[in-house]
């Protein structure tokens, strides 16, 4: 086992260059559960210069090779399931049946489809029939920094490590300094998947050091970031300098369309959706908009709903939901439904403080407030917490225009039976996913948003191009092996 406050630096765990303690905590508890260092410049620096050197060979390895190499990633995750999960609902506060389930299972569908879109990916293409000696060639984009936050971690990591690894990319890690536990694990699994020294790094440390360091640094080419759109902004402005493209997954107020005529689980269905992971995910179906004729039978299945969630400790078994991440998300939470309050919203489930019986531990009540109106603080930012906002409309043109009406685009939702109706919406909404009827999206399903919920396209096929620089060469020769 490595030291909590190690890095993982060009394939051997090391010191950070100067001590400097970071406490990690348990939300449930809000006590201590590890201490990691926040790195430093020489930290960074000599994670850039282990993957610089590493890429000069990892990048010309056989794609075959590399699908060896991911596949005994996704065996040993597997095997490393419980760990993950015990680090996961330790550091974040899933809820342990949720962390083994959602959690872990998020980075096990990321892989194996990731393996999948490999399989069939061709690096090198030709133009077309018009041009014989010309070639489409797909290369890596080089050493990535990957910045990732605590909501779902695994989720975020594989999503950017695995198409890295699979480019031929070779990275440095930083994953957030409030959720770093379940990536200490995840370079222990690299390692001994065998991962090539220098192509994977991990550096623990805080926005304002590692993360700025990384961004703006020279020896980085392309950033690959998720997380709050206020950091996605600074990011943008540090990596102008040296012009180095990034793939931005940020921050979501999602619209769930429910028409009169959608399917009797509908109501119940984005209620509980909303407060899924406490309501931490940057998709989550926050505005429930809902078409006037259903409006009061909303309200009451909302209501209902949320006073049905029932909320508890990360480390009991059960369906509950677990604590928020932080004290500073907790007073955020607090922050916000004291706004809807005063902004006239009606409070019809939870409401402020914690949930009966907690006297510590950042757990937030599930809140419902009806009666909400587009402009309100609560339509408009993004709470991060399981409070869901029910908005009345009365057609199809009123409830896209409330849905497009938001600076963010990342998931809008839409429940109705009419087919066409749903295609309409489907092609009108301004969001880089549209769910409808209840239906996940499939394998390989690119994952990203427009507008300030970002601009890359995370997963399968997709994923790997967004690691990936185009090259277009003429008078290639057909006579290549
Ligand atoms: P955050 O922006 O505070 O932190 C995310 C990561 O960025 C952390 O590792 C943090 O240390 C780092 N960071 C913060 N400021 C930085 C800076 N100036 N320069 C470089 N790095 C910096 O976000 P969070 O609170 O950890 O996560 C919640 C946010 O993430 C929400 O807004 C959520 O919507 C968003 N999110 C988006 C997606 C998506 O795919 N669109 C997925 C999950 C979460």
């Amino acid at each position: 086992m490595p030291k909590s406050t190690d890095f993982y630096i060009n394939g051997q765990w090391v010191a950070p260059s100067q001590p400097n303690d970071f406490d990690v905590i348990n939300p449930s508890t809000e006590e201590v559960c590890a201490t990691i260092s926040l790195g430093g410049q020489a930290d960074v620096d000599a994670a850039v210069a282990a993957a610089r050197t590493a890429f000069e060979s990892y990048a010309y390895t056989s794609k075959q090779d590399r699908l060896d190499l991911i596949r005994k990633v996704l065996e040993v995750y597997k095997a490393r399931g419980e760990d993950m999960a015990q680090a996961i609902s330790t550091e974040m506060g899933a809820p342990i049946d949720m962390a083994r389930s959602s959690q872990v299972g998020a980075g096990t569908w990321h892989i194996s489809n990731f393996i999948k879109a490999l399989e069939d990916f061709e690096f090198e293409r030709p133009l077309g029939d018009h041009a014989p000696n010309d070639r489409i060639i797909y290369e890596g984009v080089g050493v990535v920094g990957m910045i990732t936050p605590w909501n779902w971690p695994m989720n975020q990591v594989t999503l950017k490590v695995i198409p890295a690894l699979a480019t031929g990319c070779t990275m440095i890690l930083k994953p957030s300094e409030i959720a770093p536990l379940s990536s200490l694990v995840w370079a222990e699994i690299l390692d001994e998947a065998g991962v090539p020294a220098g192509v994977f790094n991990m550096i623990n440390g805080d926005g304002a050091g590692v993360g700025s360091m990384m961004t703006a640094h020279p020896g980085i080419d392309a950033i690959s970031f998720t997380g709050s759109t206020r950091a996605g902004i600074a990011i943008s402005k540090n990596a102008a300098d040296t012009l180095k493209p990034l793939h931005l997954e940020l921050g979501g107020k999602g619209a769930n369309i429910i028409f009169a005529d959608a399917d009797e689980k509908a109501l119940k269905r984005g209620a509980i959706h909303c407060f899924n992971n406490s309501g931490q995910s940057c998709n989550a179906p926050t505005r429930m908009l809902v078409q006037r004729d259903i409006y009061d039978q909303a309200v009451e299945i909302a209501a209902a709903t949320a006073e049905a969630t029932t909320v508890g400790l990360a480390s009991e078994s059960g369906r509950h939901i677990g604590p928020v991440v932080s004290q500073m998300q907790f007073d955020k939470i607090q922050g916000l439904i004291a706004k809807g309050i005063e902004e006239g919203a009606r409070l019809v489930a939870g409401g402020l403080g914690r949930p009966e019986g907690f006297n510590k531990g950042y757990f937030v009540r599930p809140t419902v407030f009806a009666d909400v109106n587009n402009d309100m603080t609560i339509a408009r930012e993004e709470i991060f917490g399981p409070v869901l906002s029910i908005i009345p409309f009365e057609d199809e043109a009123e409830a896209l225009a409330i849905a497009n009406d938001t600076e963010y685009g990342l998931t809008n939702y839409v429940q109705t039976q009419d087919g066409a109706k749903r295609n309409r919406l489907a092609r009108r909404l301004r969001s880089g996913m549209v769910e409808m009827n209840g239906q996940g999206r499939g394998a390989g399903s690119p994952f990203g948003g427009m507008k300030k919920s970002g601009n890359g396209r995370e997963g399968g096929v997709f994923g790997l191009e967004d690691f990936c620089e185009v090259k277009a060469v003429s008078g290639w020769s057909t006579d290549d092996a």
